[in-house]
Formats: structure tokens, sequence, C-alpha cells
């Protein structure tokens, strides 16, 4: 049983108005599950009220064809092949211009709309499919599917429907994109829906923004995904934070035991692409390769693109442990000392200098013994300095002793450079 109720006078209203408002806190009471009683609120009624209003706009927006599908490309950034790309909604409002999908997406969760556009970006997506192969564009498309519509009962029907009516495609070019965390429902429901779509229909599924769930490992044990998706907010601080290198690190290593493939999303510099490709993950998309393109733009990308000459190198050179260790120092430390430069200015270092990957790792190499002894002791003293010099410009900052601060500056980058030279000398090995 279901109760809703008004309470008169603080809802000063006439008959009629009462009980349309206990009815529509039943409605609120019924949604949210057996047996509750729920008491009206006029704060409650106007966001159903405005709720309802975007619902039948975004409705009204899908029937006059005011969505688009954008495409960001997906590479290889070791061969520099283009291999696919991730659709990404867009709404063309006539008045507003361009609505990311972050905010309408969630007005319609949990609806049958919420259903519908995602039918429709499935149909976008294969019709974009059959245009490219017409172009002799061999590409593979992602697409986003909702928790909710992965869940809905006609979901594999609807999507069978779709590979049938493009029967010109193969469903490997097909990718579903599911975010980690909605699985968080039914796991059993969601692992079988999973396999059957790759199974029967022979579509690919990615695990999206993986490692940001509460049970990566049940997921990744449970979910019979093709492909692990690192989720943008490890990639932002991977040079800098030693967390997030630390989970780009273990999750990079889950999928190669698990033996599915692996993307960084969120690449927007070449260090952090050098990065990844020493630590395993050849694939990745994202600003510093392109930003999401209108399709009619993607192929004008495409034929301009150049691959990014510093992440090919490493298909040519196969380097050794040491020498990728080297490299991962002199990224993390470069990465490091521009950090606290600029937050320099901003007076706010203390934030970047309660972490630091380089004094960890150093201890690291010297127990693991992958450079000669002696040689490492250079780099290990030079790095305290560094470090004890970027100490004494945070107490500039506390006492506001301005004159000093260009001073301290320039002793940090001579430590920095001191370091870097190190870095690049020959004699590291054991
Ligand atoms: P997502 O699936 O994690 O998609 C990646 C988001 O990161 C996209 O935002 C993309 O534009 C953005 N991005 C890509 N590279 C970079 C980068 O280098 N730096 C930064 N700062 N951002 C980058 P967008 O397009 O605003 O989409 C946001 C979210 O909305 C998506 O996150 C996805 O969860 C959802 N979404 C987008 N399109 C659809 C769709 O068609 N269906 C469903 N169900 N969800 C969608
Ligand atoms: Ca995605
Ligand atoms: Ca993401």
């Amino acid at each position: 049983m279901s109760i809703g109720a008004t309470l008169y006078p603080n809802d000063n209203a006439d008959l009629d108005t009462l009980i349309r408002h206990a009815d529509h806190a039943m409605y609120q009471a019924k949604l949210a599950g057996k047996n509750q009683l729920h008491f009206f609120n006029a704060a409650d009624d106007k966001q159903i009220a405005y709720k309802q209003n975007k619902l039948q706009e975004i409705k009204q927006a899908l029937t006059n064809n005011e969505f688009r599908l954008y495409y960001q490309p997906k590479v290889n950034m070791k061969t520099g092949k283009v291999f696919g790309a991730e659709a990404l909604i867009r709404w063309h409002h006539p008045d507003k211009g361009m609505i990311p999908p972050l905010e309408f997406l969630p007005v319609i969760e949990g609806t049958g709309l919420e259903i519908e556009l995602g039918n429709w970006v499935i149909h976008e997506a294969l019709q974009q499919l059959t245009t490219w192969q017409q172009q002799d564009i061999d590409l593979e498309i992602s697409v986003n599917i909702s928790s909710f519509h992965l869940q809905s009962p006609a979901f594999f029907d609807q999507l069978k429907e779709a590979l049938e009516s493009h029967l010109d495609i193969k469903p490997q070019r097909l990718q579903l994109e599911i975010l980690e965390s909605s699985a968080l429902g039914d796991l059993k429901t969601i692992s079988a829906i999973i396999k059957n779509c790759q199974t029967i229909l022979g579509v690919n599924v990615a695990l999206d923004d993986f490692g940001t769930g509460y049970s990566s490992l049940a997921h990744i044990r449970d979910l019979s995904a093709n492909v692990i998706k690192i989720d943008r907010s490890f990639i932002r601080d991977l040079l800098i934070d030693p967390d997030d290198y630390s989970i780009t690190e273990g999750v990079i290593g889950l999928a190669k035991a698990f033996n599915l493939d692996i993307i960084a999303e969120g690449v927007e510099t070449t260090e952090q692409g050098i990065m990844l490709i020493l630590m395993g993950c050849q694939e990745a998309q994202g600003y510093h390769i392109s930003r999401p393109l209108p399709a009619e733009r993607f192929q004008t990308w495409l034929t301009d693109y150049t691959p990014n000459p510093d992440w090919l190198y490493y298909d040519q050179h196969t380097l050794s442990l040491q020498q990728k260790k080297i490299i991962l120092l002199q990224l993390t430390s470069k990465q490091w000392f521009e950090k606290v430069l600029s937050l320099s200015d901003d007076n706010q270092i203390e934030l970047s200098l309660a972490k630091c990957h380089l004094g960890a790792w150093l201890n690291q190499l010297e127990q693991d013994k992958v450079f000669n002894h002696h040689w490492l002791k250079g780099p290990i003293q030079a790095h305290d300095a560094m470090f004890n010099k970027a100490r004494d410009l945070i107490n500039i900052k506390s006492t506001l002793d301005i004159d000093i601060k260009p001073n301290a500056i320039s002793e940090f980058k001579t430590t920095y450079q001191h370091l870097d030279t190190l870095l690049q000398s020959d004699d590291a090995m054991v």
C-alpha cells in the first residue's frame, strides 16, 4: 500500500488542489517502493513539473531531429593507426545552440525516453558505419549504453533488429560501452545480457570508466568484456599523482592478466601518451589526438591526420627496462617541476608537494637493483636537493618575503636542471 498526504493549513490551497497534491505525494510514495507514506512538498512538486517540462522538450527534440552524434577518434599511439571512434551525443538546440550530454541525459534517466534515445544512437551509429564503409573508411564505432537501457527487457531484440537492418555492417564493428558502475545493479543479469550480445549478435563490449566503480575486480571477472577503458580522471594527473599512476598501472596489469584490450581516455598531452605506452597501454583517445567531431568534419580530420612522431618512436625502438625507467623519471620530474613552478605563481605549492613520484621511485629502483648503485646515488641526491628548494619556495610564501622569491625560483630551476642532466647521462648501466 502507498499513502500520499498533504496537511492543511501548511499547504494553504483549495480542496481540489489539496487532493491533487495528496495524489502527487502518493505517486512519490509509489516511486519510493512498496508500503511507503509520503507527504506533499511544494519544492518536490515544482521539481516534478520542471522535469516533466524538460522531458517533453527532449521528446520533441528527438522528433524534430535535433540530436547529433559527434565522433572522437580512437588511435593506436605506437603504430599511429586510427582504428575507431566513440560516438558522443549532442543536442543542437535551435535557440540555445549546442547542449552537452550531461545537461540532458540525467533528466531522462530511467524513463522510456532514455531507451528511445539510446536506440536512436545505435541506429545513427550503424548508419554512419554504412556511410564510412561506402567511402572505404574502415573503422569501428563505440556507443555509450545507459544502464537502464541495457537492462530493459527489449534491449537484445532491439539491438538484433538494428543490426539486421544493416546487414552490410559486420557486428564486430559496433562496440557497446557499458559504464562499469552500471554493473552495480544485478551482476548476473547484466553478465547474461553482455554474453548474449557478444556470442549471438557478435558485437564487442567495453567496460567504460573502469576503476571508478566499487568492485572492479568482481566486474572484470564476471563480465565478459572485450575492452577495458581507463577513466579520464586517472589519466589527468598520471605524471603527477603517484596514486593515479598506481591505479593505472594496476588496471593495465588486470587487462593483461585477463587478456583484454585496454584503451585510455582523456589523453591531453604527448607526455601522458608516452607514459601510457611505456606502461603497456597503446590505445588512446583524447583532446591531444582530437576532440569529438561532427561526422562531416571527421573525414577531413582523417585525411589531414599525422600521427605523433614522439609516440611512433616507440614502435621502432625497443627499450631496455633501464631505458624505460629513465624516461619515466625524466617525464615525471619535468612534469612535477613545471607544476611546482606554475603553482608557485599562485602561492599554493603545498598541494603538489604532498606527493611526488620521484623519491619513492628512486628508492624502489635502488632496491630492485635496476641501476648501478653508485650512479643512482647522483639522481637521489639531486632529487633531495630539488625537493628542499621546493620546500624553501613554500616557506617564502608563508613569510610573504617577496624579494627573495625570484632567487629561490632560480635555485629551484638549477637543481632541476642538474637532475635532468644526470638522468640524460649514459652511465646508468649496472
Ligand atoms: P564518457 O563516455 O566517459 O565520454 C568521454 C567524455 O570525455 C566525453 O564528454 C568527451 O568529450 C570527453 N573527453 C574526451 N577526451 C577528452 C580529453 O582529452 N579531455 C577532456 N577534458 N575531456 C575529454 P561528453 O561528450 O560531454 O560526454 C559526457 C558523458 O555523457 C560521456 O562520458 C557518457 O557517459 C555520456 N554520453 C555521451 N554520449 C552518450 C550517448 O550517446 N548515450 C549515453 N547513454 N551516454 C552518453
Ligand atoms: Ca564512453
Ligand atoms: Ca569517462
